[in-house]
């Protein structure tokens, strides 16, 4: 069966849910004997602080609260106007770019579409893409055990800010090596990028951001190194984190009851629809992350299914509806409802 165009791959067949199920079995099997095995053997106390990164991290967040008590009213509107595209554009680099397209290969892009989402995901400044893409299979592999870099078994601050201050478990290490990442290390494309990467992250994520203000409407060298260099930085940061800490922790979990992902609506709203953490753990392949939301919860989706209809998307996947709802009833807590199909896509929503 094909849905919402020729170029999306719909994926039907009863089996296809067995082996879903079966998956998801053995890594939980795998995810308690690991849990099990590492907790007499590798403390988590022994992880080394990487100092740095907490004064980094520290520093950058204190200065964002400083610009934005300072600068907020002495800042152009158009600089503010200026401060959310790009922070979207950061945001649609990560959401569609690094997660949904590089670690999920959930759709096929033609160069162009690969140009934009590597470009894009430079903007938010975040680690480069092996980095990204090595972190994030890991943590859907192996999600809630010492093997996941952002485990939330180890609360909030660890799973949102606390790992990237400190030495990765060891498992993570060691069970990351076991990770396929042919497909990332062969692409020519993330090759250059992570050649040159520190130069496109300064140019991209800072250089141009802050130059557009200053030479484009006139605006202070502070209140755009303020507004665009820092305070958008720190949210972009944190509305990325917010999907490995707030949704792995609060939220119902229509899909599958049994893992800790869970349906967050802010999360939905800051990341560009990647809150529907329960559905997207049950079905990463998915080029949607979720079900329900529409495009006003999902924008991510909504800038994936324009560049389909150009034919820069393409192959897009996602479940067909009769598997989506076997999942649900056989292992969600009881709250999901079928998403009428005028619904699908148009801004309306249902969590419970
Ligand atoms: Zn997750
Ligand atoms: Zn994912």
């Amino acid at each position: 069966m094909v849905q919402m165009g020729a170029k999306t791959t719909t994926i039907t067949e009863y089996d296809v849910l067995q082996e879903e199920m079966d998956l998801l079995k053995n890594d939980q099997k795998e995810q308690k004997t690991t849990s099990c095995e590492e907790q007499s053997q590798l403390p988590v106390s022994k992880q080394e602080i990487i100092w740095t990164n907490v004064v980094f991290i520290t520093l950058l967040h204190v200065a964002a609260v400083y610009c934005f008590c300072n600068y907020f009213f002495t800042t152009k509107y158009q600089t503010y106007i200026w401060a959310f595209i790009v922070g979207g554009i950061g945001g649609f680099g990560v959401t569609g770019g690094a997660h949904r397209y590089f670690t999920h290969r959930s759709f096929k892009a033609k160069l162009p579409l690969q140009l934009i989402l590597i470009l894009c995901y430079t903007v938010s400044g975040q680690n480069d893409i092996p980095d990204w893409v090595r972190d994030h299979r890991v943590h859907h592999k192996f999600s809630e055990t010492d093997a996941d870099p952002h485990n939330a078994n180890r609360g909030f601050f660890f799973s949102h800010v606390g790992w990237l201050m400190q030495r990765k478990h060891p498992e993570v290490y060691r069970k990351g090596k076991t990770i396929d990442m042919s497909d990332i290390n062969n692409d020519p494309l993330v090759q250059f990028h992570t050649k040159h990467f520190l130069l496109f992250k300064l140019l991209l994520c800072f250089i141009i951001p802050v130059l557009v203000p200053v030479y484009a409407w006139n605006e202070n060298w502070t209140e755009a190194i303020s507004s665009l260099a820092i305070v958008r930085y720190v949210l972009n940061l944190n509305f990325t984190w917010s999907v490995n800490s707030v949704a792995h922790i609060w939220g119902s979990k229509p899909y599958d009851n049994r893992i800790q992902p869970a349906q967050n609506l802010m999360v939905s709203i800051v990341a560009m629809g990647e809150g529907w953490h329960n559905y997207h753990h049950v079905f990463p392949w998915d080029y949607r992350a979720a079900e329900i939301g529409g495009y006003l919860l999902n924008t991510t989706t909504l800038w994936l299914d324009l560049f389909s209809r150009i034919g820069w998307a393409y192959n897009l996947k996602t479940p067909s509806k009769k598997l989506i709802q076997e999942v649900a009833v056989r292992h969600g807590d009881g709250s999901w409802r079928e998403v009428p199909e005028t619904t699908e896509h148009t801004g309306d929503y249902k969590t419970s």
